[in-house]
C-alpha cells in the first residue's frame, strides 16, 4: 500500500465511499476511469472494495470493455501488503511483541463469538431446556447475539447475587439515580427487596446452570482445536529470536500447543516461577484466561492444568472436560478461568492483574508490535488504551497489522493521528491478508531469511540457530 496517496486519489476514494452507485454520473465516471487508467501512482487497497460498488453494466455505457478490463486488472493487483514490512530486519536486541486476536484462531475451527451464541441455543433446544429456550427468545427479541455479552451478564449476576447491595446500587446508577421523591424511593426499595428475594430463591440455580452450559460450549469448541500456520510461524520466529513476547486474547490452547509441540517450555502464568530459570521459557500472556486455567469463586485460587494432557484425555474420551470442579483449598466451586473482554474483570479476577501488568510492559517495551487477527473491539478498551498510550510514549515503536479487514489500519491511523501530535502514519504497516498466508513470508523476512519473492542470504543469527529448528510436528 502506498504510504501516501495523492489528493486526487484521496478525493475519489472519499467521494465514492459516500456515494450510492446510482448517484455516480457520467462525467464523474469518465474522470474516475481516466484516473484509474492513466495515473502512475500506486493505488490504495480500498479500491478493491469500492470498485465492487460500481455497477458493471452501467459502466459499459460510458467506457469500452477493454478499458474496464484494464482497470479491473490494475485494481485486483493492488499490493495489500506494505512493502516497508519486508525492509524491516530484526536485530538480536530488537524487542518484538505479538498480539493475537480471534482472527488468528479462526482457521483452527474456533467459531467467532457471534456464532457461538446461536450454537448454544441449538444445543439448548436439543436438550429440551425450557429455561434456556426462554432466555434464547429474550436475547433474540433484544438482538443480543454475542456470547461474551451473555457471559459478562452471567458474571455480573453471579457476583451481585453474593453481594446483594450491588444490585440496588446498579439499579440506582442505571435507572433511578435522579429526581426520585422519598415516596418513590421507599416504593423502589420495597420493590428491590422483593426482587432480591426472588433472585435468591429462583434464579441462582438457573444462573449457575447457564454459566455451566456457556463454559461447556466455549471449551468444547476449543479443546480439540489444533494450531494453524499462524501459530507455527510465530514459533518459527521465537525459536530464532529471544526477545519475543506473545500476548493473546484467545482462550483456546492453539498457541500454547504449537509452542509445546516444538519442545519449548512455557513460563507458568499463574504460579510465580518468574525468578527461576526463565530465560529459556516462552512468555505467553493470555489476557482473557485459558481453557486450562481454573478459578475458585470462594478463595480466588487460580490453577493451571497441563494443557497437552487435558487435550489428550479429552480427545481419547478418557476424561470429559471438567467445566466445574471442587476447589482443593476450600471446597468451593471451581470454573474455567475465561474472562469476557470488559474492564470490570479486575473486580472478579484479582489473579489477572499481574497478567495484565505484564502485558502492558511487553507492549510498552516492544520495538515492533505484530498484531494478528485482532479487531480492536470496543469491549477491549483496556488493551486499545495500552496500545495507543504505548504508541504515544514511544515514537520509535511500529505496528504491523496482519488482518483481513482492509479498513482496520486506516481506522487506527486516524485514531492515533487524533490522539498523538504529529503522528507518523508510516509507523503503522499493514498486511491485508489472512495471517496463515501472510505471516510465513513476513516472519522469514523479519529474520532476514528470505525475501517474499526471491531468496536472500540468510543472516548470521538465522544460520547459527538453524540447527536448533525442528520440523513442525502437527
Ligand atoms: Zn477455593
Amino acid at each position: 500500500m502506498p504510504a501516501t496517496i495523492s489528493e486526487t486519489q484521496k478525493q475519489f476514494l472519499e467521494t465514492l465511499q459516500k456515494m450510492r452507485p446510482e448517484q455516480i454520473g457520467t462525467g464523474y465516471m469518465h474522470k474516475l476511469c481516466e484516473f484509474l487508467m492513466e495515473s502512475s501512482e500506486e493505488l490504495d487497497p480500498a479500491w478493491q472494495s469500492i470498485w465492487k460498488k460500481i455497477n458493471r453494466s452501467s459502466l459499459l455505457r460510458y467506457v469500452p470493455p477493454h478499458f474496464i478490463h484494464e482497470i479491473e486488472k490494475r485494481i485486483s493487483s493492488i499490493e495489500v501488503i506494505d512493502k516497508e514490512i519486508y525492509k524491516i530486519k530484526i536485530k538480536d536486541t530488537t524487542k518484538v511483541t505479538f498480539l493475537l486476536g480471534a482472527g488468528a484462531s479462526a482457521p483452527s475451527g474456533i467459531p467467532t463469538v457471534d456464532k457461538l451464541l446461536s450454537e448454544l441455543w441449538n444445543r439448548a433446544r436439543k436438550i429440551g431446556r425450557e429455561d434456556l429456550d426462554k432466555l434464547a427468545k429474550w436475547c433474540a427479541d433484544r438482538n443480543i447475539t454475542n456470547i461474551e455479552d451473555l457471559l459478562t451478564a452471567a458474571y455480573i449476576s453471579n457476583f451481585s447475587s453474593k453481594n446483594s447491595s450491588v444490585i440496588s446500587l446498579l439499579d440506582y446508577f442505571l435507572f433511578s439515580g435522579s429526581g426520585t421523591s422519598l415516596q418513590e424511593e421507599e416504593y423502589e426499595s420495597r420493590r428491590l427487596r422483593r426482587q432480591r428475594t426472588q433472585i435468591d430463591v429462583s434464579s441462582i440455580s438457573f444462573l449457575q446452570e447457564t454459566l455451566q452450559t456457556l463454559f461447556a460450549l466455549l471449551t468444547n469448541t476449543m479443546i480439540s482445536a489444533k494450531p494453524n500456520q499462524t501459530h507455527q510461524s510465530i514459533v518459527d520466529f521465537l525459536k530464532l529470536h529471544n526477545d519475543t513476547s506473545i500476548i493473546t486474547t484467545n482462550y483456546d490452547g492453539c498457541m500454547d500447543e504449537a509452542i509445546l509441540n516444538r519442545k519449548l517450555k512455557l513460563r507458568s502464568a499463574l504460579t510465580s516461577d518468574t525468578h527461576l530459570d526463565v530465560t529459556d521459557k516462552v512468555d505467553l500472556i493470555k489476557m482473557h484466561g485459558s481453557i486450562n486455567w481454573a478459578y475458585c469463586d470462594s478463595c480466588h485460587d487460580a490453577r493451571e492444568f497441563d494443557l497437552l494432557e487435558l487435550k489428550n484425555l479429552y480427545n481419547k474420551d478418557i476424561l470429559s472436560y471438567p467445566v466445574m470442579g471442587i476447589c482443593k483449598n476450600c471446597g468451593g466451586l471451581r470454573r474455567p478461568l475465561l474472562v469476557p473482554p470488559l474492564s470490570f474483570k479486575f473486580l472478579m479476577f484479582p489473579t489477572l492483574i499481574d497478567i495484565w501488568n505484564t502485558a502492558r510492559q511487553r507492549i510498552e517495551n516492544a520495538d515492533y508490535l505484530i498484531i494478528i487477527g485482532y479487531s480492536f473491539s470496543e469491549a477491549d478498551t483496556y488493551i486499545t488504551k495500552i496500545l495507543s498510550r504505548s504508541m504515544a510514549m514511544k515514537p520509535s515503536q511500529k505496528m504491523i497489522i496482519v488482518n483481513n479487514d482492509p479498513k482496520l489500519a486506516p481506522t487506527l491511523i486516524e485514531r492515533f493521528s487524533a490522539h498523538i501530535d504529529e503522528f507518523d502514519k508510516t509507523r503503522i504497516l499493514r498486511a491485508v491478508k489472512s495471517s496463515e498466508l501472510a505471516l510465513p513470508d513476513i516472519i522469514n523476512s523479519l529474520l532476514g531469511k528470505t525475501a517474499p519473492a526471491k531468496k536472500a542470504k540468510a543472516k548470521t543469527t538465522a544460520r547459527r540457530n538453524t540447527k536448533k529448528r525442528k520440523k513442525t510436528s502437527s
